[in-house]
């Protein structure tokens, strides 16, 4: 399988090469040049399989420069050892008759974003071995919170590699926060920045396509390569738990084989849900793609409108990894339903980024209306949402896996499909305590608590363990105390790696 870039500038790259740029030369993100399928009898397969082998089997259609060996390798040191709690990545709960939970965060860091991040620092040495890489790759990440953590805890130590994360200094929870600035490693940073999400990803964004910056990177035998969601080497292990969340239904009886089912999805980067629609063009029976907002509810308008439009005020909420403006993997879906235009897509994003706008073709978005349902929650009818789900199946979702309940709701209402329906639960509500604790338990039981003291409570009144790994954070050492403006991102970078 062969990459090639979403503005049309790049061709034939191995996906060892797509995975270690990160971001195309031409700005673009590199996409599979052709289709991969599965016949259902593939299909059917991976119901006797396990999680881990499931992700050889899927993966290996996509990284085919990969040996079958490196795959396992790879996907064992991702997934195996404990590092999931019970060793599943992708466990699916069911709530009622027709709906399902797919819980996606007993990795170490408790959000979805750890199945892709425990794999990508190990592909990405691998692609470096392979491509007779010398230089040391510096990760930099912008994060709204849970891909930060989750890629620090990826890339810890992984030889021949540096992190830098940038978080928004007030756009992140107390246990997210301390969770990056307490991060040990020997090879990893993480810096507060004065702005919101899309400030720090710009930054990481302009710091990545600086000429200047790059060879000076160079003639320090480093180079930079994302850890964010616009690696395809962030995207392809996701692909892999909605195959997952299908066979594990066949496999129950829940459902047969061939049957087509939704997928609810919480949506920010548009990744998550994306890997969902790969999995459909690979031939995965999926009816309609659920995309769920918040109320930085651009993406949900774009499906419902055919525009996409970013000039609006950023609202910070209590689904944070949500807060997204600027939705980078939506690029991807636009060039894939433009039979692979990259001049059509080139333009729209220079119209994003002239006038903070762009509407896609007839075509195009009939063709998202017919994949797509989009809605978006408030933050009332989230919290809202917890205690309905806790009230009435003794289940507690977390802020962000709520949006995607409420949506889906939204959805069955508006459309009165009842094809059953997977709705993909992206963080252990122990991460978002606060919100959890006010929806489930009320304002009063929540005044003048700390995040840390609400996480025993909840424990105690829902009859939940505090994961380990969130146990004891306030006491923990803070060994990251950088703060810096959000003009200021290469400058640290450049104090960082002393260049
Ligand atoms: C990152 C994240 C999302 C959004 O996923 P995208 O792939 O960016 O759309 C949703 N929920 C949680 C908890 C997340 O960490």
């Amino acid at each position: 399988m062969l990459y090639e870039s979403t503005r049309g500038g790049l061709k034939n790259i191995m996906s060892a090469e797509a995975i270690k740029r990160g971001l195309a030369d031409d700005g673009g993100l590199f996409v599979p040049q052709s289709v991969v399928k599965l016949t259902l009898d593939e299909i059917s397969s991976l119901a006797s399989m396990n999680y881990n082998e499931r992700a050889v089997y899927i993966l290996g259609r996509f990284l085919d420069d990969y040996t079958h060996e490196e795959l396992i390798e790879c996907v064992r040191g991702a997934y195996s050892g404990g590092k999931f709690e019970d060793n599943h990545v992708a466990p699916v709960r069911k709530l009622n008759g027709s709906t399902y939970i797919m819980e996606l965060w007993h990795g170490p860091t408790y959000a979805f974003k750890d199945v892709a991040l425990q794999i990508l620092p190990r592909l990405l040495v691998k692609a470096n071995l392979k491509t007779k890489e010398s230089a040391q790759t510096v990760i930099l990440v912008a994060t709204s919170g849970d891909t930060g953590k989750a890629a620090l805890e990826g890339f810890k130590d992984v030889e021949g590699t540096r992190i830098i994360v940038f978080f928004p200094e007030n756009g992140v929870s107390q246990v997210q926060k301390m969770q990056m600035v307490t991060q040990v490693g020997g090879n990893v940073s993480s810096v507060a920045v004065r702005g919101n999400f899309d400030d720090t990803q710009s930054g990481v964004k302009a710091i990545f396509s600086d000429r200047e910056m790059r060879e000076k990177m160079l003639d320090n035998g480093l180079k930079f390569s994302s850890a964010n969601s616009i690696n395809w080497g962030r995207l392809v292990p996701q692909i892999v738990y909605y195959f997952s969340a299908y066979a594990d239904l066949l496999a129950s009886g829940e459902i047969t084989m061939g049957e087509k089912i939704n997928f609810a999805v919480p949506t920010g980067n548009f990744g998550n849900i994306l890997a969902g629609w790969y999995a459909r063009q690979m031939g995965l029976p999926i009816g309609r793609l659920i995309c769920a907002s918040n109320d930085n509810n651009v993406l949900s308008e774009f499906i419902n409108s055919g525009t996409y439009d970013c000039e609006r005020e950023f609202r910070r909420t209590i689904s944070p990894s949500m807060d997204i403006l600027i939705s980078s993997n939506l690029e991807r879906l636009l060039y894939e339903l433009s039979e692979h235009d990259g001049r059509k897509v080139a333009d729209w994003m220079s119209m994003l980024k002239e006038e903070g706008r762009y509407t896609v073709d007839s075509q195009v978005m009939q063709r998202v209306s017919e994949l797509f349902w989009g809605s978006y929650t408030t933050e009332d009818k989230t919290i809202e949402t917890i205690r309905e789900v806790f009230d009435n199946y003794g289940y507690v979702v977390d802020p962000h896996t709520a949006v995607g309940v409420d949506v889906y709701d939204k959805y069955v209402i508006s459309t009165a499909d009842m094809t059953k329906t997977v709705i993909v639960s992206t963080a252990s509500p122990f991460k978002f305590n606060e919100s959890v604790a006010r929806a489930i338990l009320g304002e009063e039981a929540v005044a003048g608590k700390s995040e840390y003291e609400l996480l025993g409570i909840l424990a105690e009144e829902c009859a939940l363990e505090i994961p380990v790994g969130l146990a004891g954070l306030e006491n923990k050492e803070i060994l990251h105390k950088g703060v810096c403006g959000k003009d200021e991102m290469k400058e640290t970078v450049r104090q960082i790696l002393q260049i």
